[in-house]
């Protein structure tokens, strides 16, 4: 039987980052500066319309401008690509997040590298995933780097564990896996195609959920004692992984919800500030 599992909360590690952003957006309106974030959401499905209007509430309730743009589902890649360089051009706009996924005639490859290095605050572009391989990226991807907040929150030591990574989307499963990687962790990737992912899972010290399917990772995958980082968010308020299972072998585990979502939006926040204050610098030296 395992000691209790430490339950890590999102919530907390999200008022924390924003506790400690209030003086920097003050700091910045000393310069007439308003940090500002663009979202552009195409289409209407319905949970990215909720994800989109949470980071809007969030970015307003710290004094974050945030600047909502909806499309038509039928948008062509050109139509958008073109909106997303009208905000590349807009100095009032220091982020700018295109909410995924995008309505399928849209290459949304295309659609992501349209947008300019410093206003990628959620690493979507070749050049924010590259900076972010080898270490130095002003903007990981939200949702890798708020997971890496969480384990630098609570002090969980990374360096020579086994991470356990399943997923390998490119805003998710790879970007965890590099920064990990970057924290000197022995990481294993797994995706669709792993065979016997439950013996590999067993193996984990650390296990970051990144699948997409509500419920998918069993209690009796988890090895006694592993940290479970859960980054799924399913339909209904579930993770990917079977909560109360794991709960009973983890040593430490994210809940879902207050897990890693708020931890996420918390850190788009701090990259738009991030954002804002590298113009404010440029624009104390020219
Ligand atoms: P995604 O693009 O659909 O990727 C899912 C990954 O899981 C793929 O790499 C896929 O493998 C792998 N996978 C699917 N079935 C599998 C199986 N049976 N065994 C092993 N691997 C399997 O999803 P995503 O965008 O990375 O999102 C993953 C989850 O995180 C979702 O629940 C999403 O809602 C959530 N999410 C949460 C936040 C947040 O703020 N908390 C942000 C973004 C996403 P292949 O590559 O082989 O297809």
């Amino acid at each position: 039987m395992t000691a209790e599992a430490l339950i890590l909360d999102g919530n907390v590690v999200a008022a924390d980052i924003k506790e400690k952003l209030l003086e920097r957006i003050q700091g910045l309106a000393e310069q007439a500066i308003v940090p500002c974030l663009a979202t552009i959401l195409v289409g209407e499905d319905p949970s990215s319309a909720t994800y989109v209007r949470m980071k809007g509430n969030a970015c307003k309730r710290l004094g974050i401008e945030s600047i909502r743009i909806d499309l038509p589902t039928e948008t062509t890649t050109e139509q958008l690509i073109e909106t997303i360089h009208k905000l590349n051009a807009d100095p009032k706009v220091h982020g700018i997040l295109l909410q995924h996924p995008v309505p399928e005639q849209i290459d949304e490859r295309a659609a992501f590298e349209a947008i300019a290095i410093e206003k990628d605050v959620d690493g979507v572009t070749a050049l924010g995933f590259a900076q972010n391989a080898f270490g130095y990226a002003d903007f990981p991807s939200c949702t890798p780097a708020a997971i890496v907040a969480i384990l630098d929150y609570y002090k969980i030591p990374v360096e020579g564990k086994h991470a356990v990574v399943i997923g390998r989307s490119p805003i998710l499963g790879k970007p965890v896996s590099l920064m990990l990687l970057n924290k000197n962790a022995t990481v294993t990737t797994c995706h669709s195609k792993t065979e016997n992912l439950e013996d590999v899972v067993r193996l984990g010290d650390i296990i970051v959920a990144a699948v997409g399917k509500p419920k998918f990772i069993q209690g009796d995958w988890i090895k006694p004692g592993a940290v479970v980082l859960d980054a799924g968010y399913n339909k209904g308020n579930v993770g990917d992984v079977d909560y109360d299972r794991c709960l009973e072998k983890a040593s430490a585990i994210t809940p879902v919800p207050a897990g890693v979502g708020p931890v996420t939006i918390a850190t788009l926040l701090k990259h738009t500030v991030d954002a804002a204050e590298k113009v404010a610098k440029r624009k104390s030296i020219d």
